[in-house]
């Protein structure tokens, strides 16, 4: 890390404790115009009870229970916390509170068990983003194929078992010259790969190979991981927003336009059909900059979503890029005093001052 990261790194928890504890950050809240920040976040794990998708899952992928309630308690008063879908649409007046907006990606299974009892009791609006395959088909993506490879062989026989089925191709031999120089944080520099470099078909037949090898059962994977129709549609019932996050969770931006609009229209008519109500709200996958482009804000509109959020921080107003929409990401690293920076517009002030300390 350089110095200049740890500085602003540094700083940056600096002013957002002194916001926080002073009080100041009521007054920079009332000062600044209204606005809306959305938080993103993946799995809610369960204080109490079994818990068994946490085996194949990285830490940046949850946030404990308590520590999410105690995040919407403090907002609750403050703030009204809400869906994106309300939180956009209550922005459009300039008169209210400002509005924290709770969403979670992919639709795992203790979205269902875990967040939606949490969302009845603080009473708080969320948005849920689903992938469709694993709804329709039972099917992961193949990220869950490769972080439970990593919990069962460790990544020098993963890498081994990939390049036994791939053959020896580029991907096999960056990762294999990786694993001989054991880079630090191999687990991150492997999915990187895999990620941008690896040509998607052959990580996906390699991976789904070397999961079958294993003893890997997809739907039983699956069944741990993500929720079902069933689960979906109580929670839409319960008020939570559901909206689309395409069919198999692919990079966009690396697909042909044609592929993208499958992808995204793909998704959204599956939640039309599963849930009886087409959804208005994307999450375009992964989320970074260089995961979408014009192409995928373009399939997002004609597949009828009216916004579009992405996986960077940042916090909007009325005249926000609707299909830009920044969000705050959550796990078990979360701390209130920078939510509360963030929210409050501490952040923002900052930046208008020239200093971005978000990211
Ligand atoms: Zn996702």
């Amino acid at each position: 890390m350089g110095l200049k990261h740890t500085l602003k790194l540094g700083l940056r928890e600096v002013y957002a404790r002194v916001l926080f504890y002073s009080g100041l950050h009521a007054l920079v809240n009332a000062l600044m115009p209204r606005r809306l920040v959305i938080l993103a976040g993946h799995c809610v794990k369960p204080e109490r009870g079994e818990w068994p998708a946490g085996q194949h899952l990285s830490p940046d992928m949850w946030i404990g229970e308590a520590q999410l309630e105690a995040i919407v308690r403090w907002f609750s008063p403050r703030y009204e916390v809400v869906s994106i879908g309300d939180g956009l649409s209550k922005l459009q007046s300039r008169r209210g509170k400002s509005l924290l907006a709770l969403s979670f990606d992919d639709g795992y299974r203790d979205n269902a068990r875990v967040l939606g009892p949490l969302l009845a009791r603080t009473h708080a609006g969320a948005t849920v983003f689903l992938e469709s395959r694993p709804l329709d088909e039972r099917r992961v993506n193949w990220s869950h194929k490769y972080f439970w490879l990593l919990g069962k062989l460790g990544h020098e026989t993963l890498v081994e078992r990939y390049g036994a089925h791939s053959g020896p191709t580029q991907t096999f031999l960056t990762l294999n010259q990786m694993i001989a120089e054991s880079r630090g944080n191999e687990r991150y520099h492997l999915k990187r790969i895999l990620k941008y470099d690896a040509p998607p078909e052959e990580r996906d037949r390699a991976l789904e190979l070397a999961f079958v090898e294993a003893g890997g059962d997809e739907r039983a994977l699956c069944e741990e991981l993500y929720m079902d129709w069933d689960e979906a549609r109580g929670l839409a019932t319960q008020g939570v927003e559901l909206g689309g996050h395409s069919v198999t969770h692919a990079i966009l931006s690396r697909l042909a336009p044609d592929e993208q609009r499958r992808e995204i229209e793909g998704g959204a008519q599956s939640l039309a059909r599963g849930l009886g109500k087409a959804p208005t709200t994307f999450a375009y996958p992964w989320g970074r900059r260089w995961d979408y482009d014009e192409s995928s804000r373009a399939a997002a509109r004609a597949a009828g979503f009216t916004c579009a959020v992405n996986m960077h921080p940042g916090v909007h107003r009325r005249a926000a890029p609707a299909y830009d929409l920044p969000r705050v990401a959550i796990d078990g690293g979360a701390r209130v005093h920078l939510l509360v920076a963030e929210a409050c517009g501490g952040f923002e002030l900052l930046r208008k001052l020239g200093l971005d300390l978000a990211e």
